[in-house]
């Protein structure tokens, strides 16, 4: 199996390669050449705990790996480090199965590919031969960055870096940043938004004299991002996961369909999804969810990509996103896998910052319903379910469960069980969550962490200990820089 750019087919590199390069020279992304299909049944795999299941899926796409290598992998990634034995538990409230993907060390979603990338990269770099330091460069709306750094700290022969938005992450979220204890890591926000953050940061990567320059001191850079094929194939395992569950408690039978919806930015945790109902999951519908900044539903409403508009801080951060990198994947899947045509409507985008697919590409858009939830709706939604049924989603879970709740008020989503991805622990965005279900109350005075008591007093459900951990840790890192100066930044960190 080999990995292609979707802007040069001519481009083609093993898996481990692909791991290890991140971003392909030309700005495109990688993209199997093929897409292999499941080789055991639903019932067969659905005796299969989450590691052994892992093993089942990942081997398919990631084929140069050895059998040894990749299960060792598996092994050190998903263990006492989730807070939970299943490490996706599903709960099923208000008619709906919340697949829960925020029991890792820093409660949030990131961590299922997060806590397997470093192994991945570290043996891929074993494999090839590569003694270079890797330098892991990682942009993040909110929960990446953490959920990087969590898993590389203190990670031989690697460093990382992660730039963040100045203003634009929750306080929970920027603590546990500014006091990530290692020696390898650096912290910066950057005075932009998180699309300028990832552009600056695809530049860095794609600066041919600045590569020239690191490689010769002993560097080699990668990314962190959903960008990267190593994160994106971790993440097809719990779609396949979640329906194995249904099935092996019988909610379903096997060949029944499901519907997945999932609160979308980047577009990495719904294409797993796609890619898992490629590789023969039984999914009629993926529903992108999106909040205020809503440039993927217009997208698949009319087949315009345009992210000419205004840019919008919401109560769901990690989804303040208006350029989806994952999207080109999409769209080179929905061309027939055309490079051209992929490679022509990105360069549009970058310069006109609008593009147009084909009739022929919109039939491809067929599995996908979308929508997207205003802030009073995801409010309104995380009271609802929790005076309904007294199960606490976060803000973000909340866009996603407004979304498929509209869908089905306008008989426009199927009786199939609908699993909707869980992708944050509330207590990440406590603030929200106590205004959401005290609305009208005055908690202005309160700080981030006092929201967080709060919450646990409305609740009575104890915060987690990424929580209770940054309460007493110290500010490492408080650098504020400008977007022009990420590279300087770069630099001065290697030196
Ligand atoms: C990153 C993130 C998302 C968006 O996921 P994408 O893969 O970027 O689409 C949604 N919710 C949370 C909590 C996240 O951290």
């Amino acid at each position: 199996m080999n990995y292609n750019s979707t802007r040069n087919k001519g481009i083609r590199l093993t898996a481990s390669e692909a791991i290890l390069k991140g971003l392909s020279d030309d700005g495109g992304l990688f993209v199997p050449e093929s897409i292999p299909k499941l080789e055991k049944s639903m019932r067969e795999l659905s005796e299969l705990d989450y590691k052994e299941l892992a093993f089942e899926v990942m081997h398919l796409l990631l084929d140069d790996f050895t059998e040894e290598e990749l299960k060792k992998c598996i092994e050190r990634a998903y263990g006492d480090n989730f807070d939970d034995e299943e490490i996706v538990p599903m709960s099923f409230a208000d008619g709906t199965y919340y697949l829960e993907l925020y029991h890792g060390p820093t409660i949030a979603f990131k961590d299922m590919a997060l806590q397997i990338l470093p192994h991945l990269l570290t043996t891929a770099a074993k494999k090839n031969g590569v003694s270079d330091e890797i330098v892991i460069l990682t942009s993040t709306s909110g929960d990446t960055g953490k959920a990087a750094m969590a898993g590389f700290a203190d990670v031989p022969n690697t460093r990382i870096m992660v730039f963040f938005p100045d203003g634009g992450v929750s306080d929970v979220q920027r603590l546990q940043m500014v006091t990530q204890k290692g020696q390898n890591v650096s912290v910066v926000s950057v005075k932009g938004n998180f699309d300028d953050c990832q552009t600056g940061m695809k530049k860095i990567l794609q600066d041919a004299s600045f590569k020239e320059e690191i490689t010769s001191k002993g560097f080699r850079f990668s990314s962190a991002n959903s960008i990267n094929i190593g994160r994106l194939v971790p993440q097809i395992v719990y779609y396949v996961y979640a329906y194995c569950n249904l099935l092996r408690n019988e909610k379903i039978s096997e060949g029944d369909k499901i519907n997945i919806c999932v609160p979308t930015g980047n577009f990495g945790n719904i294409l797993a999804a796609y890619l898992a109902k490629k590789m023969g999951v039984p999914i009629d519908k993926l529903i992108c969810a999106s909040n205020k900044n809503n440039v993927l539903t217009d997208f698949f409403e009319t087949g315009v990509y345009d992210r000419r508009r205004d840019f919008h801080l919401t109560m769901s951060p990690s989804m303040d996103i208006l350029i989806s990198s994952n999207l080109e994947r999409l769209i080179y899947f929905i061309s027939d896998c055309d490079d051209k045509v992929t490679s022509d409507m990105m360069s549009k985008l970058s310069e006109e910052g609008r593009y147009e697919i084909t009739d022929r590409m919109r039939e491809g858009l067929s599995d996908f319903l979308a929508g997207y939830a205003s802030e009073e709706e995801t409010a309104g939604e995380i009271k609802r379910v929790y005076s309904d049924t007294g199960y606490l989603i976060d803000t973000h879970t909340a866009v996603a469960s407004a979304v498929a709740f509209k869908l089905k008020e306008e008989g426009k989503l199927s009786d199939a069980p609908l699993v909707t991805a869980s992708t944050a622990s509330p207590y990440k965005f406590a603030r929200n969550i106590v205004l959401a279900l005290k609305p009208g109350e005055d908690f202005g005075k309160l700080n981030d962490l006092q929201m967080v008591d709060e919450l646990e007093k409305l609740t009575e459900m104890p915060e987690p200990s990424a929580i209770r951990e940054i309460r007493e840790a110290k500010i490492r890192h408080d650098k504020l820089i400008a977007m022009e100066d990420m590279k300087a930044a770069v630099a001065e960190f290697l030196n």
